[in-house]
């Protein structure tokens, strides 16, 4: 054994992986699959869904955690579909479809785990937001602004901007829009202006081809980062 891995056991298989591997890739590096709605490669696991759960430990002393944030341990026994696990998936489905009645993906999973109905009071039909995160976590870590995050507490829990107004840490970059995996976030563009968490921002055309680049927001955001003059950004890429 290298002496960076360990070894331990994923429903009944001894494998090997690097120290500190998730238990959710490490199962995955050995063909065992733990659903998960909220994981996402490029954005530190935060356990949001609860939907990747597995069991550790053997009987009587066993508990669930999530498989996304918890590490490889030397030794460790990991059950991914158990009857407490698969428990807990049934319940933490029935939740997430009571909050998001439209949405399709997490209806399809949910059948595929025997999951057709949900025994709680079913919020706006049309809500489709899983509460993964995932928009929260690239503003915060791509992005780094923090414009919006997760608000209130289930049953009324929602990603909102601060005190649900107008966000002036937003710069209209449209990450969010693009990460969120069930095209929940309203986002328009008309006439040169884009319209994002209830605020317009100004777009800015290059000045070859005269095609809109970005939010001037977005580019005096880089011009900060970078240090360079905001000007320098006025080219789309297509021009340089
Ligand atoms: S808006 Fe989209 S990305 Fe954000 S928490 Fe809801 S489903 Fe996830």
């Amino acid at each position: 054994m290298k002496n960076d891995s360990v070894s331990l056991t994923i429903d009944g298989k001894p494998v090997q992986v690097p120290a500190g591997t998730a238990l959710l890739l490490a199962a995955k590096a050995n063909n065992i699959d733990i659903p998960t709605l909220c994981y996402h490669p490029e954005l530190k696991p935060e356990g949001h869904c609860r939907l990747c759960v597995v069991e550790i430990g053997t009987a009587p002393r066993t508990r669930l955690v999530n498989s996304c944030t918890y590490p490889a341990e030397p030794g460790l026994v990991v059950q991914t579909a158990s009857a407490k696990v698969l428990a807990s998936r049934r319940m933490v489905l029935e939740l997430l479809l009571a909050q998001a009645p439209a949405g399709e993906h997490l209806k399809e999973m949910a059948a595929a785990m025997g999951v057709h109905e949900t025994r709680f009071k079913k919020g706006d039909p049309a809500a489709r937001c899983i509460l993964c995160a995932q928009c929260v976590r690239t503003c915060r870590e791509v992005v780094g602004v923090s414009a919006i995050s997760m608000a209130f507490r289930t049953p009324k829990k929602r990603v909102a901007t601060p005190f649900a107004e107008q966000s002036e840490a937003c710069i209209g970059c449209g990450s969010c829009v693009f990460i969120c995996p069930t095209n929940t976030i309203a986002y328009t563009e008309k006439d040169g202006i884009r319209t994002v968490w209830g605020r317009k921002f100004e777009l800015q055309p290059c000045n070859k081809c005269g095609n809109y680049i970005a939010p001037k927001a977005q580019l005096e955001h880089w011009a900060k980062l970078t240090g360079d003059p905001v000007e320098s950004f006025y080219v789309c890429k297509d021009c340089r």
